[in-house]
């Protein structure tokens, strides 16, 4: 679905990526695990073309993503991000927040006066239930809970009807009960519709629990790839170099945890 050559990305002398090669396989659930700086939002941003690779191909569902044209509005109307803070409009209410992922794909007019046809109203509502937010879609959005609030931004890159989402570092402002409630919205979407997730984190247990498969990013480099199981205290310590010379523990080694419980309590 997503496949990454030779990427690199430069910020002057800064070298952001340095020689990127990913597969994302359709409907996979893809964790991209490293700490502050090592380049995952840059990577995200060059998947949709927020950002513009110094070098290197990226394809999405067959499509080389190119600046500029009709080929770039196919790839990002294929393509709907997730946000650290949400980017949900306040004073919205939720289904409006969630009708605008429909927005990609109406008539202008239509969009600049907020008329949205009875047929998105229908998938937003669809995709509100896929959250369980339907009973608060009157609601203005910034009543809601954090983890609310990331459940309707959840509930809007759905109503795009994405064969990707890309969720930057989705859950870094909630607490973690909370955390592990929006990854298994996500999750649970992500299997049950079929749409690839690349979702940036920087805490290995989320890792660990949600991933498939788990791309750990270090320097600019992808310096591990496989399973939870995979994560070793030895691969930490390359996904995180300096860990025990800051005086923190060593990570742990990875313990068979439960199976991952795909039910959901209230955010
Ligand atoms: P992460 O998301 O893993 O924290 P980023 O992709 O945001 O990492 O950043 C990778 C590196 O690129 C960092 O050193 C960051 O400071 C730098 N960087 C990111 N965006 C810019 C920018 N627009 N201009 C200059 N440097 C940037
Ligand atoms: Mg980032």
């Amino acid at each position: 679905m997503i496949k990454i050559r030779g990427l690199t990305k430069r910020y002057g002398d800064l070298e952001a990526l340095r020689g990127i090669d990913l597969d994302v396989a359709p409907g996979e659930f893809l964790v991209v695990l490293g700490p502050s700086g090592a380049g995952k939002s840059t990577l995200l941003r060059c998947i949709n073309r927020l950002c513009t690779p110094t070098q290197g191909e990226i394809h999405v569902d067959g499509e080389r993503v190119e600046a500029g044209g009709a080929g770039l509005r196919r790839v990002r109307r294929k393509v709907a991000m997730i946000f650290q803070h949400y980017n949900v409009v306040p004073r919205l209410s939720v289904r409006k927040n969630v009708l605008t992922g429909r927005l990609g794909t109406m008539p202008a007019p239509l969009s600049w006066f907020q008329i949205f046809p009875g047929r998105d109203v229908d998938i937003a509502m669809e995709c509100l239930r896929r959250v369980e937010l339907e009973g608060k879609a009157e609601q203005r959005t910034d009543t809601l809970s954090g983890g609310q609030k990331q459940r309707v931004g959840i509930a809007r890159a759905l109503a795009q009807q994405p064969r990707v989402i890309l969720a930057d570092e989705p859950v870094a402002s909630l607490d973690p009960k909370t955390s592990r409630t929006v990854l298994t919205y996500l999750k649970q979407a992500s299997q049950e519709l079929g749409i690839s997730v690349v979702c940036n984190l920087h805490q290995i247990d989320y890792a660990r629990e949600f991933g498939e498969r788990i791309v750990g990013v270090s320097g600019g480099r992808i310096v591990f790839e496989g399973g939870p199981d995979g994560l070793t205290a030895d691969v930490l310590r390359r996904i995180y170099p300096g860990l025990e010379d800051r005086g923190e523990p060593a990570p742990r080694a990875w313990q068979p945890t439960r199976p991952h419980n795909l039910s959901v309590e209230e955010a």
